[in-house]
This record gives structure tokens, sequence and C-alpha cells, in this order.
């Protein structure tokens, strides 16, 4: 099958490696359309370097000056800008895969365009699932989309599960690995002066802002496991979290029997990118094979819910269902960015989302404007919390 792909959030760290995984098989794989938000100077190279049919970015005025540059370089490719814009090049009937690479909440609109669609969709926004589990998981299976996970503990749990749906119920449980992030070994006491510089310092795995201090709040775990709740149809109880700081096991499924099965391999986003890019069939993806004898040591441990409360929050979000993880979603992304901007203080982001969740209640959203509205509701809370928490650093 030649897949003709749309890459949602080209210019970011999925984006840029799963260009590059493409780009070692020209023949198997075009590309119709790359979006981005504000970086044209990237986008235009990729654009020289990928010829897609349209390149999409949010506003005009980054449009003009990405058009200029194609112009001069005579790269025929059509520039677009805009919200909607975004969502019909995931949308189009030109393509048949999308990979969903947009961080945030800004990713939700055009994966769930992809999804209605019917389109392959391989996702990394973990947070269109966290948003809109419900509404997003009725569009893939009212379509008939296949969603295919590239965030690798989902990638990792997808290879050891069972093919057929008839023996999904021999899982008794999941574990998703953690690294435990930068501060897994810090007093929970010395975080308070923590840095967005140190924060994003990942000891594994190379990634975008957002993700990277969601890794060190453990947030991120918690995304997933909400994320792992609904690609795989799990119970809460069923889906547990492992500390494993060398991130080699990337996730583990364990049967009625007593089996587990695990999927290994180097932190590199090549390895579940290209797995979702050719599967069922394999490629090759530029990860070197894992040499264990070299690796030596493999640790694991219970993670320490209080020195992340977020993790702690992210399931306790999950357990109340509703709107619950919708609010968790957009006040965790103002308060990453307030801290991003040292407006607070790196143990605030627990603070701001606790509040938020206390104080806005709603049930589950049937539509996208519901969720929206609910989103929108809790960034106002979360703005508003953050005046509390407020931090001037000189
Ligand atoms: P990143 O910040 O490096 O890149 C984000 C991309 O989204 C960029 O191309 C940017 O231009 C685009 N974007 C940002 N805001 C936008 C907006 N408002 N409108 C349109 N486009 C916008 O992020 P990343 O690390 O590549 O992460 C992307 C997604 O993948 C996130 O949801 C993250 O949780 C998930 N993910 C990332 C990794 C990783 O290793 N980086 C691993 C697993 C999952
Ligand atoms: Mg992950």
């Amino acid at each position: 099958m030649q897949h003709c792909i749309t890459l949602l959030g080209s210019t970011g760290s999925i984006g840029n490696s799963t260009l590059n995984v493409i780009a070692r098989y020209p023949e198997r794989f075009s590309i119709y359309a790359l979006t981005a938000h504000r970086n044209w100077e990237k986008l235009a190279q990729q654009c020289m370097r990928f010829t897609p049919y349209i390149a999409v970015v949010d506003d005009a005025q980054t449009a003009i000056q990405l058009q200029k540059r194609l112009c001069e370089v005579g790269c025929m490719t059509l520039v677009e800008y805009g919200r909607a814009a975004i969502a019909s090049a995931a949308a189009d009937t030109a393509c048949n895969t999308v990979v969903a690479a947009i961080v945030g909440a800004a990713g939700l609109e055009p994966t769930l365009a992809a999804a209605r669609a019917g389109k392959r969709i391989l996702l990394a926004n973990k947070e269109s699932l966290v948003m809109s589990g419900a509404l997003f998981m009725e569009a893939v299976y009212e379509s008939g989309a296949a969603l295919l996970p590239i965030d690798s503990e989902h990638n990792a749990i997808f290879q050891c599960f069972p093919r057929e749906p008839g023996l999904h119920g021999e899982v008794t449980r999941i574990q998703l690995t953690a690294s435990g992030g930068p501060f897994r070994l810090r007093e929970p006491i010395t975080l308070l002066n923590v840095t967005p510089e140190e924060a994003c310092k990942h000891p594994n795995w190379s990634m975008g802002r957002k993700i990277s201090v969601d890794s060190a709040t453990m947030m991120n775990k918690g995304l997933e496991v909400i994320e792992a709740s609904w690609l795989f149809n799990l119970r809460p109880e069923q889906i547990h979290v492992l500390i494993h700081p060398q991130s080699v096991i990337h996730a583990l499924v364990s049967y009625s029997d007593g089996s587990t099965l695990a999927q290994l391999g180097y932190p590199d986003m090549r390895t579940p990118i290209a797995h979702a890019l050719a599967f069922p069939t394999r490629i090759v993806s530029g990860v070197e094979q894992l040499d264990l004898a070299k690796v030596a040591t493999l640790t694991f441990e219970p993670p320490d819910y209080d020195r992340f409360p977020c993790l702690s929050l992210a399931l306790q979000a999950l357990h109340e269902g509703g709107a619950a993880s919708t609010v968790l979603n957009a006040a965790n992304e103002v308060a990453v960015e307030a801290f991003l901007a040292r407006h607070i203080r790196f143990t605030a982001i627990a603070a701001v989302v606790s509040d938020v969740l206390e104080q806005v209640q709603a049930d589950v959203s049937t539509t996208l404007d519901a969720v929206l509205d609910i989103d929108a509701q809790a960034r106002r809370a979360a703005q508003a919390a953050i005046v509390r928490y407020l931090y001037l650093v000189d």
C-alpha cells in the first residue's frame, strides 16, 4: 500500500523523527501535507526536501513568510493557514494516513477530523484522547479509522496485545514504564527552585518542551494511563505504572496464565514510528539493535506518589470520569506554560491542576463544542489560579 501522509506538527520532535524514517522509503511514503505552528523556516526546509502538495501554518503572517521563501527557492507547495485548513489537510481524500504530532489541545480538532474521515491515524497527540476519549473513540469506530499508537509505551502494548479482539479479555493488566524523569531521586523540598532548563533535561529521551516538563512532573505518565484506558479499553485498576530508569522496556502486558510480554528497545521514537508506519510489516528505522549485554542492568521500582502529585491527580481524574480528564489536561497545559515562562514554580503546576479539578466539574461531553467549552472553562480557572501562585523571578 502506498501511504500518502498528512504530518500534523512536522516541525516538532515527533515530526522530525517521522520525516527521518520516511526519508528512507521515498517509494513507499509520500507526503500530502505538512503542518506547523509558527516555525516557517524549518517548515520551508521540510517542504524543499519532501515536496508536499500543501503546507499549513497557524496564522496569516507566518503563511506569508513561508510563501515568500518557497517562491524564492522555486518550491511549488501550496501554502494555507488557520485551524480549519489544518483540520482539512487531515481529512482530505488525497491522504490516507495522518500522523498526529501536534502538541496539546491544538491537536484535537485535526486529529478528530482524521478520525471522522476514516484515516489510518498514527497517534502521538495523547492530549486528544485525554480531552475527549469517548468522542474520539466513537468517531474511530463509526468511520472505521485505524488507530496506531506511536507513544512508545502504547506502541509497546500494542505490539504485545492479542491481535484478535476476541482475545482481549485474556489480558489481566498492563504496565507502563516510566523513567522517573530528571527528578526521580530529588527530595521533594528541593523541587521548589527547579528551572525550566533543568525540567526539560530528560535523562533518556529528547522531546518537545511541554512533554519534557510533563515527564519531570510525571503528569505525562498520568496522561498515558488515561490514553491507555481508551486505546485498549481497560479499567483503571488494570493499568499500572512501573519506574524503570533505563527506558529500555517500554511496557508490559500480563495474561491470565502468568505470562508477561514486554517490548524492548533503545529510547528512540523512530522505533514506534517505524512500527506504526509500516504495520503490519517491519521496516528499518535507523535505530541500533538492542545490546542487552552492554545495557547490563535493568532496574525497577514503584512510583513515588508524594514526590509526583501530578501522577496522582491524573489517576484521580481517570477514576472520577466525566469531564475530569478534559479539565486536568487544560489546567496542566496552562500551568506548564506559566512554569516555562517563569511565572510560577515547578511545584505550583500540581497545585494549579488540583485547584482547577476541584472548581470545574462537568459531565462527559458528546460533542466537540462541549469539549472545547469545558477546556476553555478550565483554562480560565487555571489562569485565575496562577495569579495565586505567581512567583517573580529576578
Ligand atoms: P514539539 O513541541 O516538539 O512539537 C509540536 C509540534 O506541534 C510542532 O510542529 C508545532 O509547530 C506544532 N504545534 C504546536 N502548537 C500548535 C498549534 N497551536 N497549532 C498547530 N500546530 C501546533 O512536541 P513533541 O515533543 O513532538 O510532541 C508532540 C506530541 O507527541 C505531544 O502530544 C506529545 O505528548 C507526543 N509525544 C511526544 C514524544 C516525544 O518523544 N517527543 C513521545 C511520545 C508522545
Ligand atoms: Mg510515552
